[in-house]
């Protein structure tokens, strides 16, 4: 067992806390948000994500985990401090490492002697030196320990991950953070810090490249009237190539591959590399959500002024409520700046400024021109699509996710426009 603070308690905080919780450490989780602080100590989560708030309702009960206000205040008695504080885009799209410095600034003159200082928050090469010089303390080391969870599945991806990448600059203390995770089954690749922050950039960068290749190979399938299902099958046996991350979409978004992607551009772009495919890769994402608000004024009649658009799902996934950077709101702000009048709902979603809410997939769908499905919720796969047609001033739909029945939208009188 290991005194571990953890700073930031977001979507990779409070997973990391609730997860080395469970793995038996004493964790001490801090936000600079005291009103967050005192809703986690009374076992409240906000944030929608499977199995979490039994695992903060755990760690509290058995005493092993708490909610504190301040970085100082978590890492004053620690032998580990994981910083999972954001890293958003600067207005050049590269990481804004504000939070990190200042998180580092918070701790650097409480730490006890000896202390180990782990970045997790997604960082630029060099953060490791950033946060080294922040903290004033050469006694402290500071190692990359980057996070792979996927929201909707973070805490079975934190406790199973599929690899745990640490960089540090002595083997020892590279060894003492794998020893955190004993009790985890998984390859631990232990190599230096800026290897470590680049696999990250790395690993996300890859897995929008191959989003956006499918999306632009759905737009070839299209012009020559082929089945880009078919495609994906086709190619994804290949097990060089494999299925995951392969399926056409209304483009990739979420709190990490936009700003990720845009942050290897600018760290190659400093370092004198034109990283020019992965130009590419962001270009084609930008307009496959232009593709889908083409799809849906098409399906709308041509033109979107005036015309009633019903749309389903704003997270940027399914099993989550996190709307940022989310490819739904992307489409429905292009949407109305085209003029068309949305009417939006999401299972886990209740009101946005600025964005017309409802309580249900059905009242979204009253009066519509067209219907556009932008995140593969369950519910969505099952729906009465004559309650729906009878709902819609026209009965069509544009399935950006592949979640519609189709022939039970075909038998109920629906014009169907897939990706
Ligand atoms: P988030 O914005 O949800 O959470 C960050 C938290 O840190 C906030 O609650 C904020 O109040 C707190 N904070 C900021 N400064 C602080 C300080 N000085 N002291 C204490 N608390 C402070 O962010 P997130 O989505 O959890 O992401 C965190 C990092 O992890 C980012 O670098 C991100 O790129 C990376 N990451 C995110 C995911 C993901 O799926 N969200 C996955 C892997 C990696």
């Amino acid at each position: 067992m290991n005194r571990i603070a953890v700073i930031g308690t977001g979507y990779v905080g409070l997973a990391t806390g609730a997860g080395f919780a469970r793995l038996g450490h004493d964790v001490t989780c801090a936000d600079i948000d005291a009103a967050k602080v005192e809703q986690l100590n009374r076992g409240e989560v906000t944030i929608l994500e499977p199995g979490l708030p039994e695992l903060v309702r755990d760690g509290l009960d058995q005493g092993r985990l708490r909610f504190v206000v301040g970085a100082a205040e978590a890492a004053r008695d620690c032998e580990f401090a994981y910083l999972c504080v954001q890293t958003p885009q600067d207005s050049m799209g590269a990481a804004d490492m504000r939070f990190i410095e200042q998180a580092a600034r918070d701790i650097g003159a409480v730490l006890p002697e000896g202390a180990i200082v782990v970045t997790k928050s997604t960082v630029p090469v060099g953060a490791t030196l950033l946060v080294a010089a922040a903290l004033k303390r050469p006694d402290v080391a500071v190692v990359s320990n980057p996070e792979f969870l996927r929201e909707g599945s973070a805490m079975r991806d934190f406790l199973n991950p599929t690899r745990i990448v640490i960089g540090a600059d002595a083997r020892e203390v590279a060894d003492r953070v794998a020893a955190l995770f004993r009790d985890v089954s998984a390859p631990v690749i232990i190599t230096d810090p800026a290897s470590a922050e680049t696999i990250k950039y790395a690993a996300n960068s890859f897995l929008a490249a191959k989003v956006s290749f499918v999306n632009s190979l759905s737009a070839v399938c299209e012009a020559v009237g082929a089945d880009i299902q078919d495609v994906v099958l086709g190619i994804g046996t290949d097990p060089r190539i494999g299925t995951d991350f392969l399926q056409p979409g209304p483009g990739w978004g979420g709190s990490c591959l936009p700003k990720d992607t845009r942050a290897l551009v600018h760290i190659s772009a400093q370092a004198g590399y034109d990283f020019s495919l992965l130009r590419s890769v962001i270009a084609a994402n930008e307009e496959q959500f232009d593709r889908v608000v083409a799809k849906v004024s098409r399906a709308a009649g041509g033109d979107l002024r005036g015309r009633s658009v019903a749309a389903w799902g704003l997270a940027f996934k399914a099993n989550t409520n996190d709307l940022r950077a989310s490819p739904a709101m992307e489409i429905i702000a292009r949407l109305v700046a085209a003029g068309a009048e949305v009417r939006s709902y999401d299972p886990a979603v209740e009101e946005i400024d600025g964005l017309k809410v409802v309580d249900s997939a059905m009242e979204a769908c009253d009066g519509a021109d067209a219907l556009v499905v932008l995140t593969e919720w369950d519910e969505f796969r099952r729906v009465d699509w004559d309650e729906v047609g009878e709902r819609m001033r026209t009965r069509t739909v544009v399935d950006a996710r592949g979640v519609v029945d189709r022939a039970a939208a075909a038998r109920a009188g629906f014009t169907f426009v897939g990706i």
